[in-house]
């Protein structure tokens, strides 16, 4: 397993068959700082958890193809880490108590305030990943994933979802060159396909070096001239 990737990012995969709802967990996890993939039936969530790994997965039980049921049993057959949050009807208690007797460790019914499964996200991971306290620290800047928070020089520095993400991939990748391409794939995954320039990405770096720097930092990004950036 790459370490780096596991520290660094937290990979969500949401298997919901609703697409409103599939796209409003998304929006709002991905505005959480999260990188999300989807699947909207069973049989593309059964491949995602066969081919990706995760950190937490968030299912939905009744799905066209299959039950939500059996993605948790592959997941522990698999042995996987991720942590597993069932979302289900408010009448199916049988499903429930079924999903957290295979292993799930959380559950919410529908309908449920967006904040609230952040908030059991949140603490999942923490308890999975992080025991609380860990932090990465690249010189004056300190990172806390567990709480997503980054301090310079020991004072908070408030940052988007995209800029966190954006800094936490710039230490994780330190001292290499990062292409525009591989930064959009790693930080907005397919939506970026659709935006046909790179614009967005350099808005977000600029952003994010203003705040470092506003905040007593010094300036470790260097743009690499048609190609991409630098961090350190
Ligand atoms: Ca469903």
């Amino acid at each position: 397993m790459n370490n780096y990737r596991y520290i660094y990012f937290m990979k969500i995969l949401i298997i919901e068959d609703e697409i409103a709802l599939r796209n409003s967990i998304r929006e709002y996890l991905e505005g959480q700082g999260y990188i999300c993939e989807t699947a909207g039936d069973f049989q593309e969530a059964i491949h995602k958890v066969h081919d990706y790994e995760y950190d937490c997965i968030v299912a939905d039980i009744n799905l066209p193809k299959g039950n939500g049921l059996d993605i948790i049993r592959a997941l522990k057959r698999m042995q996987s880490h991720a942590g597993i949050i069932i979302i289900s009807a408010k009448d199916a208690l049988e499903d429930k108590l079924a999903g957290l007797q295979l292993g799930a460790d959380d559950y919410l019914t529908k309908p449920f305030h967006l904040s609230e499964l952040n908030a059991r996200i949140h603490a999942l991971l923490r308890r999975k990943n992080f025991n609380g306290n860990t932090s990465i620290t690249f010189n004056e800047i300190t990172i806390t994933p567990a709480s997503q928070t980054v301090e310079v020089n020991h004072q908070p520095l408030s940052l988007t979802g995209k800029e966190y993400q954006l800094l936490l991939y710039l230490i994780a990748n330190q001292h290499r060159l990062i292409t525009k391409s591989a930064l959009a794939g790693h930080l907005w995954g397919d939506a970026y396909d659709q935006a046909g320039t790179y614009d967005f990405i350099y808005t977000h770096i600029k952003n994010l070096r203003r705040k470092m720097m506003e905040a007593g930092g010094n300036d470790y990004i260097k743009t690499v001239y048609g190609t991409g950036y630098r961090f350190g």
